[in-house]
C-alpha cells in the first residue's frame, strides 16, 4: 500500500478506455494533464503562539464541460498526485452521472486529530484565502471529503465570502442547511452505493434480502450506509474503521452499533460482536464488500483472498490496478467508484442548483432526482460493459471519457 500511486493508476486506467474508443490522440494528452495545479504555504498561529506552516493544493484537473467540483481533504498522507488523482476521479465520476461540472480536489497536509478547533477554523480560512483564486461559484466549488465537514465548508464560504466582499452560498456544497444546505446531502453518497448495489444485485440476479456484507470505513459515507444496508435486508456482518474492526455472522445491529460508535469514536470494542484484526474483513465469505475508507486498500493479496462476490467501491480508488485483473479472474463483480460514490457530487449538484437559484427544493424530491440519476448512470455503465464485453470499471471510464472527449471537441481549442 505504501507504494501504491493513485495518480499513476488514474492514467494506467485512462490509457486503456483511450485505446478501447481509439480516442484522440489530442484529447487524450489533454486529460493526462491537470488543467491547473497550485501548492500553497498554509501558515497558522498555533494554540501555544508558534506558527506551524502546513503544505496544501487545489488542482482542476478539467473543467470543460463546467465548473470544477471536488472535496476537500486534511490528511497527514495529502500530496500532489494523489489530490490531482482524485481531481481526475472527479471530472470521471461527474461525467459518468452526466452533471455540468469538471473535476477538482484539494487537501491540507496535516493531522486534524491533532489540531485543536481554533487551529483547524484557522487552517481552513488561512488555506481557503491561498487558493481562492481558483474558487467562487462559476470557477471551483469544494465540497467536504476525509476529515472536512459542513462546519468546515461553513467557514470556507464565509472566507471567500468575505474576500470577494459578497455572499457566496453556491461556492461550497456540503454546507450546514442553515446557510443552503441542501436536505439529503448528509448520506447522499451513501444511498447511491445502496442504488448501485441493489442494481448490480439485480442484473447478477443475486437475492439482496438476506445478503451478508462487510464495510471498511465507518466515517461520513460507511456509518449511513452501514444503517441503510440494514434497513434494505442486508446482514452487515462485519464494520472496520481506523480504530478495529467488530463481527457478528448473524448480522450487527446498526443502530446499536451506530450508539457505540458515536460514544467510543470507533467501532472496535462493541459488545455485540467480536472484535476481528481490521484486513481480516476482506477474508469473510459474504456476498458484498464495501471499501469505505481510503485509497488503495484492496491491492493484490486482498484482492487473491477476498470473500465477497461484489465489490461496490464507496471509497475513492480503493481497489489497486494490480488487483482489478486478480478480481476478474476471481469473477468478483467491481462497481468503480466513479459511479459507485456518485451520488455524493449528484447531491452536491442539486445543492449548487438550489443555492443559485435561492429555491430550496423539498427532500423527496432530493431523493427522487438523486435515484433517478444514479440509476441512469448505472443502466449506461451496465450496458457498456455489456456492449463491448469489458468489466464495469472500464466501461465506467469509457462512459465518462467519451462523454468528456465529445465536450471538449465542442468547444474547440482556444485560441
Ligand atoms: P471519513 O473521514 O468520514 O471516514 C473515513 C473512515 O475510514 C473512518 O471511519 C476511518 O476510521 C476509516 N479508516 C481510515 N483508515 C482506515 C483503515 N486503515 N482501516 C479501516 N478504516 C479506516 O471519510 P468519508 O467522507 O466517509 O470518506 C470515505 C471515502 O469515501 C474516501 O475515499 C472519500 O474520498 C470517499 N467519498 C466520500 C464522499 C462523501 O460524501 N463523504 C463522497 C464520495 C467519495
Amino acid at each position: 500500500m505504501a507504494s501504491y500511486d493513485p495518480w499513476g493508476a488514474v492514467l494506467d486506467r485512462l490509457d486503456d478506455a483511450a485505446k478501447l474508443i481509439g480516442l484522440d490522440p489530442d484529447v487524450h494528452r489533454m486529460l493526462r494533464t491537470p488543467r491547473r495545479v497550485l501548492e500553497v504555504a498554509v501558515p497558522v498561529r498555533m494554540d501555544d503562539g508558534r506558527v506551524e506552516v502546513f503544505i496544501g493544493w487545489r488542482i482542476h484537473h478539467d473543467t470543460t464541460r463546467g465548473p470544477a467540483k471536488g472535496g476537500i481533504r486534511f490528511h497527514p498522507d495529502v500530496d500532489a498526485r494523489q489530490v490531482a488523482a482524485l481531481a481526475a476521479g472527479m471530472t470521471l465520476k461527474t461525467a459518468v452521472v452526466d452533471i455540468p461540472f469538471g473535476g477538482s480536489k484539494g487537501g491540507v497536509r496535516c493531522d486534524p486529530e491533532r489540531l485543536s478547533s481554533d487551529e483547524l477554523e484557522r487552517v481552513t480560512r488561512r488555506y481557503t484565502l491561498e487558493v481562492s483564486p481558483l474558487l467562487g461559484p462559476d470557477l471551483d466549488i469544494p465540497v467536504p471529503d476525509v476529515n472536512t465537514d459542513g462546519r468546515v465548508m461553513a467557514w470556507l464560504m464565509d472566507t471567500l465570502s468575505m474576500v470577494r466582499g459578497e455572499s457566496l452560498p453556491a461556492s461550497v456544497t456540503g454546507k450546514p442547511l442553515s446557510l443552503g444546505g441542501t436536505r439529503g446531502h448528509t448520506g447522499a453518497t451513501s444511498s447511491g452505493v445502496l442504488a448501485c448495489a441493489r442494481a448490480v444485485f439485480a442484473e447478477l440476479e443475486m437475492p439482496f434480502t438476506g445478503a451478508r456484507a462487510v464495510l471498511q470505513g465507518y466515517g461520513k459515507v460507511g456509518g449511513p450506509l452501514a444503517f441503510l444496508l440494514a434497513s434494505a435486508g442486508m446482514r452487515v456482518v462485519a464494520v472496520s474503521d481506523v480504530g478495529g474492526a467488530v463481527h457478528n455472522p448473524g448480522g450487527l445491529d446498526a443502530a446499536a452499533l451506530a450508539d457505540h460508535a458515536a460514544h467510543g469514536g470507533t467501532v472496535a470494542g462493541f459488545d455485540g460482536a467480536d472484535d476481528i484484526t481490521p484486513d481480516n474483513i476482506w477474508d469473510i465469505d459474504c456476498e458484498l464488500a464495501v471499501p469505505a475508507a481510503l485509497e488503495g486498500a484492496i491491492d493484490e493479496h486482498v484482492a487473491q483472498r477476498m470473500g465477497a462476490k461484489v465489490v461496490v467501491e464507496a471509497a475513492n480508488g480503493p481497489t489497486t490496478p494490480g488487483a482489478d485483473p486478480i478480481l476478474d479472474r476471481r469473477d468478483i463483480v467491481v462497481v468503480p467508484d466513479i459511479l459507485a460514490n456518485a451520488g455524493g457530487v449528484t447531491a452536491s449538484y442539486f445543492e449548487w442548483a438550489q443555492s443559485r437559484q435561492g429555491y430550496a427544493w423539498d427532500e423527496g424530491l432530493v431523493a427522487t432526482r438523486l435515484r433517478t440519476r444514479m440509476d441512469d448512470a448505472f443502466i449506461a455503465v451496465w450496458a457498456k460493459a455489456e456492449a463491448l464485453g469489458i468489466s464495469l470499471r472500464r466501461a465506467a471510464f469509457v462512459v465518462a471519457v467519451e462523454r468528456v472527449a465529445e465536450a471538449i471537441s465542442a468547444r474547440g481549442l482556444f485560441p
